[in-house]
This record gives structure tokens, C-alpha cells and sequence, in this order.
């Protein structure tokens, strides 16, 4: 064979399109919790590809699934079904509140489905007008043009307008606010159950609840996106699982096909019809590679030992983030549930998030930010305790450099 070409970190300066800025090593393999870069030093993965990677890397149950697909069938488009997205559909059906999925490749188009869906329910309502979203700020659904502008962020959406119209943004947790927009033209409220990207913010059990209600009264669709929430993240298969709280439509990505990409628009047997034969489709969405993975991931995580699992080292995080932090003060809070936690630094330290993982990355740990001021964790939902403390040791070594 070939030698592959060679490339350097400096060649993403060269070649890629400049909408991110990524770290200046560039990782080659991955096992578990650990990752290597091209000159073959450790990291320990705090990060997870953003909430991704749920079994860690290379993990035998999705390696396995995907090559024994791989010498299948991987594609036939949607004019065909096949074995392993029905598989798929029964098992997210059989664990959930859904009666139907839809399949794509990513959050954003799961979300692009759902407030499409919703739109189109507005529309069969024949209540004229019903085609008004409402949304929160701060709040992230991705990068199409419809989910930037649902999302809650200006600085994502406002150089691409004009914008979709229609979607309104009120202030999360402010059940009011949301009351005074929601009304009989409302055909959606789509909200995040913990805002990620937004800096791992929960949102109050009571303003669910009164969303529900104002949804219930106007005959608007309750989608909750659950791209960074879902599979197992917070220790619960969904996190409306934990509100006692149900969606009409749930959105899922991220940790679904731990790795591989796939996404998917939950919904009921009273919604799913309106999306009648053509009124919204995809080539690659439900193919059998994708859904063959998906499955087998689903299955690992979807049992008492792994999510109960996750729940432990949610504590077993919190105490050794906080044993750091007593030393160093430099986090105001430590929030979040399960494996999605956010530490919000001090006033003193506003802004450093991003120094942070920087000099994490330097000492070898993968982590992530929520905005400038969060430092955010999605490792692993399996990770080992011996890799979480040899992550926090080495975080300690990057705080050390910010609090000098
Ligand atoms: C990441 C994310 C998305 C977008 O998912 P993509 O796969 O990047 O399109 C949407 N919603 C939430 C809550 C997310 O965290």
C-alpha cells in the first residue's frame, strides 16, 4: 500500500475553511478514555467529542456492530427500509414515550424535522396562523438556517439573515415570559431540558410543567431537544424522564450512534401522520451502517448497571471537581446532571474558559467550554474512576497556571 499522505496541524490553516479553530495537535487513535495524537501523547477525554462518544473510543460493542454491518449493506436509500433502522425504531419506541421515528444524520436535522413537523400540524389545524415558534434565549439547536434562528444565540444567526420568521425568543426558566407569548398561532415551543452549548444550565422542573400546560391549552407541539441530554447522559435514558414531563416530539443525536452519525425526530401517533408520504424526507437518514450502530450502542447503555453507572460518577466527578476547586476557588458553581457538567467560573476568572481547556490540553486532558465562562465535561458515560483521576490531576495542573 501507499504511504497516506502527510499532514501537519498548520495544513488545517492551508485547507479547511476557517469556521473552527481547533487545537494545535491532531489526534490519531482512540481506546476508551484515552486518546493519542500524532506524536503519540496521552490524553484523557473529558470531552467526548462533545457529548459523543458515550462508550468511549473503539469500544468492541460499536466496532463490532459497524464492521459486521459493514460487510452487509450500507445504503440503499429510503425507497427501500431495512432490518437494522427497524430494529432501531422498536427499540427507541419500546423506551420511550414515541410511537414513530424519523431518522437523519445529525441534531440540527433532527430539529429541523421537528419544526417542520410542528409547522405542518399548524398548517393541517386550519387555524390560520399557526405558524409561530416559540424558543428560548440562549438556548442552541443547531446550524441550519431554521435551527440557528430557533436557536437562542444572535451571534450564530444574525449574519445569515434574512431569517426564518415566526420564532419568538423569551427568557429561559421564565415561565411569565413564555405565558405572554404562547397563544393559538403557537404551533411549537422547542426547548433544551439542560441548555448545553448554552453553559449547562437546568431548566426548572416548574417551568417544564407550566410549558406543558400553555402547550396543552393552545394545541401547540412541546419538542424537547434532547441531542445533548439524551442516551443516558444524565443518568436517565431521556431527561424528561427525570421531570415526569412528556414531549410530543423529542429530538436525539450526539451519544445515539456514539460516534457514528445518526439523529432522530421522536414523536406520537397523533403527530407523526402529518408527515404524510413527501412532505419531508433524506437520502442517508435510517441507513443500515448508521442504525446497525445506533442499535447496538442503545442497547449497551439502556441497562440499570450503565446508567446507574452514570449517576455514580456524576458524584464521584463532583467531589474530586470540588476538592479542586477548594484548593483553588476558582469555580462559582458546579452544575449539571449525570455526565453533562458545567463548572461556572468566578468573576474574577470571566473569560478563561477557553485558557482553560487550552492548558488542559497541554497537560493533557480533553475539555470542553460553554460559553466563555463555563468549563464543560461530556466524557464517556463508562469512563473508568482511574481515568477521571488522572483527568482531574492533570486539570489541576492547568488551574494551577490560571490561578498564578
Ligand atoms: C449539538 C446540539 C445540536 C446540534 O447537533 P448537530 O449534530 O451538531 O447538528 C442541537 N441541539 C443541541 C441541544 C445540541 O447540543
Amino acid at each position: 500500500m501507499e504511504q497516506p499522505i502527510s499532514v501537519t496541524r498548520s495544513n488545517f490553516n492551508d485547507w479547511m475553511v476557517p469556521v473552527f479553530a481547533p487545537a494545535n495537535f491532531i489526534p490519531v487513535r482512540g481506546e476508551g478514555s484515552r486518546i493519542w495524537d500524532q506524536e503519540n501523547k496521552e490524553y484523557i477525554d473529558f470531552a467526548g467529542g462533545i457529548a459523543v462518544n458515550a462508550l468511549g473510543h473503539a469500544h468492541p460493542v460499536a466496532v463490532n456492530a459497524l464492521t459486521e454491518q459493514a460487510k452487509k449493506l450500507w445504503h440503499v436509500g429510503n425507497g427501500y427500509t431495512n432490518e437494522p433502522v427497524l430494529r432501531l425504531a422498536k427499540q427507541l419506541t419500546e423506551n420511550t414515550f414515541a410511537d414513530k421515528v424519523f431518522f437523519c444524520n445529525s441534531g440540527a436535522e433532527a430539529n429541523e424535522a421537528a419544526l417542520k413537523l410542528a409547522r405542518k400540524v399548524g398548517l393541517d389545524s386550519g387555524v390560520a396562523g399557526k405558524s409561530g415558534i416559540v424558543a428560548f434565549k440562549n438556548a442552541f439547536h443547531g446550524r441550519t438556517l431554521f435551527t440557528v434562528s430557533a436557536g437562542g444565540q444572535p451571534k450564530y444567526s444574525q449574519d445569515f439573515a434574512p431569517l426564518p420568521n415566526g420564532i419568538n425568543h423569551v427568557a429561559f426558566n421564565d415561565l411569565d415570559a413564555a405565558k405572554a407569548v404562547i397563544n393559538e398561532q403557537t404551533c411549537a415551543v422547542i426547548v433544551e431540558p439542560i441548555q448545553g452549548e448554552g453553559g449547562v444550565i437546568p431548566a426548572d422542573i416548574e417551568f417544564l410543567k407550566g410549558l406543558r400546560a400553555l402547550c396543552d391549552e393552545f394545541g401547540a407541539l412541546l419538542i424537547f431537544d434532547e441531542v445533548q441530554t439524551g442516551v443516558g447522559r444524565t443518568g436517565s435514558l431521556y431527561a424528561y424522564m427525570n421531570t415526569g414531563i412528556i414531549p410530543d416530539v423529542l429530538t436525539t443525536a450526539k451519544a445515539l450512534g456514539g460516534g457514528f452519525p445518526v439523529g432522530a425526530m421522536l414523536t406520537t401517533d397523533k403527530f407523526a401522520p402529518h408527515f404524510s408520504v413527501g412532505t419531508h424526507g433524506t437520502t442517508y437518514g435510517g441507513n443500515p451502517l448508521a442504525s446497525a450502530v445506533a442499535g447496538a450502542v442503545f442497547e449497551f447503555i439502556n441497562t440499570p448497571e450503565v446508567l446507574e453507572g452514570v449517576k455514580h460518577r456524576h458524584q464521584y466527578f463532583l467531589d474530586a471537581l470540588k476538592t479542586l476547586n477548594a484548593e483553588y476557588q476558582i469555580f462559582e458553581e458546579i452544575r449539571g446532571q449525570g455526565l453533562l457538567i458545567g463548572c461556572v467560573l468566578k468573576a474574577e476568572y470571566a473569560g478563561k474558559a477557553k485558557d482553560i481547556t487550552t492548558w488542559a490540553g497541554e497537560e493533557g486532558l480533553l475539555a470542553l467550554i460553554a460559553g466563555p465562562d463555563v468549563v464543560r465535561f461530556t466524557p464517556s458515560l463508562i469512563i473508568p474512576e482511574q481515568d477521571i483521576d488522572e483527568g482531574i490531576a492533570r486539570l489541576k495542573r492547568a488551574l494551577a497556571k490560571l490561578a498564578k
